[in-house]
């Protein structure tokens, strides 16, 4: 097995390394490291530095503000904020620089791309996700929001649901059901509808946390121009299932650093609460540990596949199985370690939603309880439940008949 990178992406290396020298403090430890508002406030002008040094975007056409780069380069610059330490972006930039952005570079016409990638490159525009239904989650293509054309313009009526962040967004992205007639998975169309289109209303969900975190969107005769079509009409399905192929490559190369660095704390926090010796304790690290070597090589493949062929098929699914599935394992032995310990909140959450928090992040056991309670749980949920990757990887790996639920 070759593990190297190609010349031309070690050159680029030296040069994020060189960027990362000068943008950062001398005595730089991470932004895991930071308070909680610090933190917050570190993000927002480390999303201001990338976007303005041309690391948001970096493989996009440099005729629309992308870097111009190639894949090879975005996962080596993945990998060098992952180890020094800082976020690739604003945890926003999720669905609207990875899933829409990513889209758009695909699928988009030339206007769609002029008139959105700036906008979601430097940030002003914020774009969320209006896939989920209440009764469209795993069987996404059941979706019921309807979309009816009249003159030049679709009028959407129904409803989404769980949408992240929905209440910071300018946009959201939809599937939207356009001929009602057609089989499932061929009646849907992807259209860009902004935020303040009149009929569509936000509303929080209040979770048991407090936070809104979620959305529900309600859309009322809500009217999108036909130019807000990504793709064809009635093939959306395929444009939206092409979104996700970047998020995964970098994933790939950023989550054995990741997912070390955490252990690493779970280890530290063993030795700090005079349990590194007990035998039970051990026996769990030891798991935890070929977990994440295991992860690592998982990254290796995957990172090969995503290299050479743009794209990922059911590693995808391997990937995301293994990581949510360990990551709550990894999470439960830190609870376990901290004991009662646990029930008396200090320090603060983790900086990180959903993944491990950032390497160097302090000690604090409100940031191992967040990232159990409300994060690690989520993991086998969101971007299709653990069930769903296994179907996915019965079908096209082992070649097992087609799930009859799905069909
Ligand atoms: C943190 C988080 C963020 C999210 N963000 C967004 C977002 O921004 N935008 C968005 O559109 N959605 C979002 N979602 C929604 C997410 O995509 C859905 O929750 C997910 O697809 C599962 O759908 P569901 O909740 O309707 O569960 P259901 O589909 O109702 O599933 C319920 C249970 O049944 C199982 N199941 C269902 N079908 C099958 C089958 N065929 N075979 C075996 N088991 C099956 C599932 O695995 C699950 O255990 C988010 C979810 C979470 C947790």
């Amino acid at each position: 097995m070759d593990l190297t990178f190609p010349p031309e992406a070690e050159t680029f290396r030296a040069q994020v390394r060189g960027f990362l020298a000068t943008a950062l403090p001398p005595d730089w430890k991470g932004i895991g490291s930071m308070e909680q508002a610090d933190a917050e406030a570190f993000s927002i002008s480390w999303r201001r530095t990338l976007f303005e040094n041309g690391y948001i975007g970096l493989t996009w056409p440099t005729e629309y503000g992308g870097g111009g780069r190639t894949k090879v380069e975005q996962v080596v610059l993945a990998q060098e904020m992952a180890r020094a330490m800082v976020p690739l972006g604003r945890v926003a930039d999720t669905t609207s620089v990875k899933m829409l952005g990513n889209t758009l570079v695909r699928w988009g016409t030339e206007e769609q791309k002029r008139a959105y990638l700036p906008g979601i490159l430097s940030g002003d525009d914020v774009w969320v996700q209006g896939y989920s239904e209440t009764e469209a989650g795993s069987d996404l293509a059941g979706l019921r929001l309807r979309a009816v054309l009249d003159g030049d313009h679709w009028v959407l009526n129904g409803q989404k649901i769980w949408t992240s962040r929905g209440l910071d967004g300018t946009g959201i992205f939809v599937l939207a059901r356009t001929d009602p007639d057609a089989p499932k998975h061929r009646g849907i169309t992807f259209l860009l509808c902004p935020i303040d289109t009149p009929g569509v209303e936000v509303r929080p969900i209040t979770t048991l946390t407090g936070e809104a975190e979620f959305c529900e969107v309600f859309f009322t005769d809500a009217r999108v121009p036909v130019a807000n079509v990504v793709g064809e009409v009635n093939k959306g399905w395929t444009v939206a299932n092409s979104l996700l192929g970047h998020e995964r490559g970098e994933e790939a190369a950023t989550n054995p650093i990741l997912f070390r660095a955490e252990l690493d704390r779970i280890i530290d926090l063993a030795r700090r609460k005079g349990v590194a010796d007990d035998p039970r304790v051990r026996d769990r690290l030891a798991w935890c540990h070929t977990r994440v070597e295991t992860m690592r090589f998982l990254g290796y493949r995957i990172l090969t596949q995503y290299l050479r062929e743009g794209a990922l098929g059911a590693e995808a699914s391997i990937s995301k199985l293994y990581w949510s599935e360990y990551h709550q394992q990894a999470v439960d032995l830190a609870l376990s370690i901290l004991g009662a310990d646990a029930m008396v909140r200090e320090g603060r959450r983790p900086y990180k939603h959903f993944r491990p928090d950032e390497p160097g992040a302090i000690y604090s056991s409100n940031s191992w309880i967040d990232v159990f309670l409300l994060n690690a749980r989520s993991g086998t949920v969101y971007a299709g439940t653990s069930q769903i990757q296994r179907n996915i990887l019965g079908e096209t790996i082992l070649g097992l008949p087609k799930d009859v639920l799905a069909t």
